[in-house]
């Protein structure tokens, strides 16, 4: 067993709360990401559950052991940094070799387990190098072969993709998650971005200032954010959001007034919106989600000038004016005829609509 549980973890440096009473359950044999924007704590979580830093309050079990108090190389758990750590005047074979023999593992382990590693990563033709004669995906791998070869209970990477360029993170994104189908290690994974953690998680934890925000799976918090900030973290360009007042037709709609512009809620929110009528409400909207019509004017649209075309090849990000002034992003297909100064209709996707309380930002459906 190698699952790893948090309770109410806390960290204190001075007056910053760096962690701020965390909870989480982090399966055995899942592939979990920690995601936020920088200085939400994330780092300092992974430190603690490493061994790198002591919690001010809270509980961390690995397995079935409370390890509060257990030093780091007694934690059963290999680390990747983002800057790879690697023993400068080792060759890849004695950094690999070095936390094994710290451990005084007998020498034919040593030999099978790197010989393994090395193979799974395909680095075996750099084995007698150094690190000064590797290039960054090189050194990263080597990194990676280094916390194999332990074996241990639990991965805990922080930030390991981020010194590469941003073809080699593709590529070593999905050498992450193949080599993770075939070892099954658990592995706690931090990063600040939100491609990254969509990619390779199957359970994402995204953070905002010492707490976690929601936990789940990826495609299910994206669809189902908690609230506003998930919603806004998660997807690029981010979700939009329109702020307006409910009010009810004569038919008995809701309509969100937008300042000049009406929003025709769909009936199926009456129920979560009835106490929001004659207040405040924020729809929000996917850029993926909106349609593009130029020509006509079919009902529930939402008039708007293009103000930026952005094509970015397998889609086309459009920055736009309301009519009511607000600014909006939509990602449409790239073969659309649009340029600059167009005016167009908006279409919402009436399947992807989310809405949520202005003051508190959480969602309402
Ligand atoms: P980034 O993505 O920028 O690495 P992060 O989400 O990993 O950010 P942390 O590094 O965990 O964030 O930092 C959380 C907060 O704790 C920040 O406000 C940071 O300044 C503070 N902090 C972290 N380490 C220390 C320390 N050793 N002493 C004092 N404050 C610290």
């Amino acid at each position: 067993m190698s699952h790893v549980e948090l309770t109410e973890l806390v960290k204190e440096f001075d007056d910053v709360t760096a962690v701020d009473g965390i909870s989480l359950d982090i399966p055995d044999e899942s592939f979990t990401v920690l995601v936020g924007p920088s200085g939400c704590g994330k780092t300092t979580t992974l430190r603690l559950i490493a061994g790198l830093e002591r919690a001010t309050d809270g509980d961390i079990h690995i397995g079935e052991d409370v390890v509060n108090d257990r030093r780091a190389y007694e934690r059963d758990i290999a680390m990747v940094f983002q800057n790879y750590a690697l023993y400068p005047h080792k060759t890849v074979r004695g950094n690999m070799r070095f936390g094994l023999e710290q451990h005084s593992t007998p020498e034919d382990v040593i030999t099978d387990r790197v010989q393994e590693a090395a193979e799974l990563l395909q680095i075996e033709d750099l084995l007698d190098r150094r690190p000064a004669e590797l290039s960054g995906g090189q050194q990263q791998r080597v990194a990676l072969g280094r916390a194999i070869v332990r074996d241990p209970a639990v991965f805990l990477m922080d930030e390991p993709l981020s010194n590469l360029d941003a073809k080699l993170r593709v590529k070593m994104r999905a050498e992450l998650n193949k080599l993770h189908d075939e070892l099954s290690t658990t592995t706690v994974y931090v990063t600040h971005d939100q491609v990254e953690a969509m990619t390779l998680a199957d359970q994402i934890a995204v953070m905002d200032d010492g707490q976690i925000q929601q936990v789940g799976e990826p495609t299910h918090v994206y669809m189902n954010p908690r609230n506003m900030f998930v919603a806004g973290f998660l997807g690029s360009p981010s979700m939009n959001f329109l702020e307006g007042t409910l009010e009810e037709s004569s038919t008995g709609k809701f309509l969100l007034e937008l300042g000049g512009d009406t929003h025709d809620v769909p009936d199926e929110f009456i129920d979560p919106l009835t106490p929001y009528l004659d207040d405040r409400v924020v729809l929000g909207i996917r850029p993926e989600n909106i349609a593009l019509n130029k020509d006509g004017v079919p009902a529930n649209v939402h008039p708007a000038t293009v103000n930026v075309v952005e094509p970015q090849g397998e889609k086309t990000i459009l920055e736009l004016s309301l009519d009511t002034g607000q600014n909006i992003k939509a990602a449409v297909d790239p073969d659309t005829v649009v340029e600059r100064g167009d005016s167009v209709n908006l279409r919402f996707d009436r399947d992807s609509l989310q809405y949520f309380d202005p003051e508190t930002g959480e969602s309402l459906t």
